[in-house]
């Protein structure tokens, strides 16, 4: 490299330096007025100090590196959702912990917890199954999570069942498809036993199950079957794969109590009458 050359490039990185929040040290240099860290450094053979980052300005600038990262981690994410096509149902993107009504719930406190761990859950491929009745809120709560890690970059998915095997029969290349939900860090199986149970749904489940547990990659489900139902499925040809799911997510959540959308109804019946009354 040329001197006249390098000797432009420092003049140039003198003139624009930022010495606002600077103190002029003892040995004669500028030190930052925050973290006291010298902000220019002595190079040999150059006249004048050069600018360097003290402290804070490293941090900051490593602040937005990361920010920068994610974003993008985040941006591609959305991309690879967007490539499933017909899987990626945005109906659950509405989901988020903070329109949680009961985020004081057994379940709620676990399902942020799970969020809160994933990096070392994902890496034991542990996933958990919320288990309760209807509108108790399990797919709102599998939702969130996936939401949750989505904003962290991480890539999710949450799908229900039945649409999945809808989906995927209709498709003509369905392997690319389960490669795709194979390598996701996390997929969420949304009410399973809820599909009809055909033998091809039963092979596809399996299969879905198995490439990810031979990949140590967690899933969730949400499923109105009970612990014991799980364990002594009434339909015998659902032994294996609730087995294997039962190896892969130990954690099982149950969710009790009134139907959330029952205890929603009143007020909203009276939202209603409200309106419809006010002519
Ligand atoms: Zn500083």
């Amino acid at each position: 490299m040329n001197v006249d050359y390098l000797n432009g490039v420092i003049k140039n990185a003198l003139a624009n330096a930022d010495r606002s929040g600077t103190v002029l040290g003892e040995d004669g240099l500028l030190h930052c007025s925050v973290c006291g860290a010298p902000r220019e450094l002595r190079v040999e053979g150059v006249k004048e100090p050069l600018p360097v980052m003290c402290l804070c300005e490293k941090e900051q600038y490593e602040r937005e590196q990361a920010e920068k990262r994610l974003r993008n981690a985040v941006y591609e994410a959305k991309l690879e959702l967007e490539r499933l096509g017909p899987l990626y149902d945005p109906g659950y993107d509405r989901c988020t912990f903070s329109k949680d009504k009961w985020p004081e719930s057994r379940a709620s406190v676990k399902a942020r917890s799970y969020a809160a761990h994933f990096d070392e859950l994902r890496d034991k491929g542990q996933g958990m199954i919320f288990s309760g009745p209807v509108g108790t809120g399990k797919s709102f709560l599998a939702a969130c999570i996936v939401n949750e890690l989505r904003r962290k970059g991480k890539r999710c998915l949450i799908l229900s069942t039945a649409r999945l095997i809808t989906v995927l029969r209709e498709l003509r290349d369905t392997q690319r498809q389960l490669d795709a939900l194979a390598s996701l860090d996390l997929l969420a199986l949304d009410d399973l036993g809820a599909e009809r149970a055909t033998d091809y749904a039963l092979e596809l489940l399996e299969n879905l199950v198995d490439t990810r547990a031979l990949r140590d990659r967690p899933l969730l489900v949400t499923t109105n079957l009970t612990a014991r139902e799980l364990r002594e499925p009434q339909d015998l040809r659902y032994t294996r794969l609730f087995d294997r799911l039962s190896r892969l997510s130990p954690a099982i959540v149950a969710l009790q109590g009134p139907s959330l959308r029952a205890q929603d109804r009143p007020a909203r019946a009276a939202e209603m009458r409200a309106v419809l009354e006010a002519g």
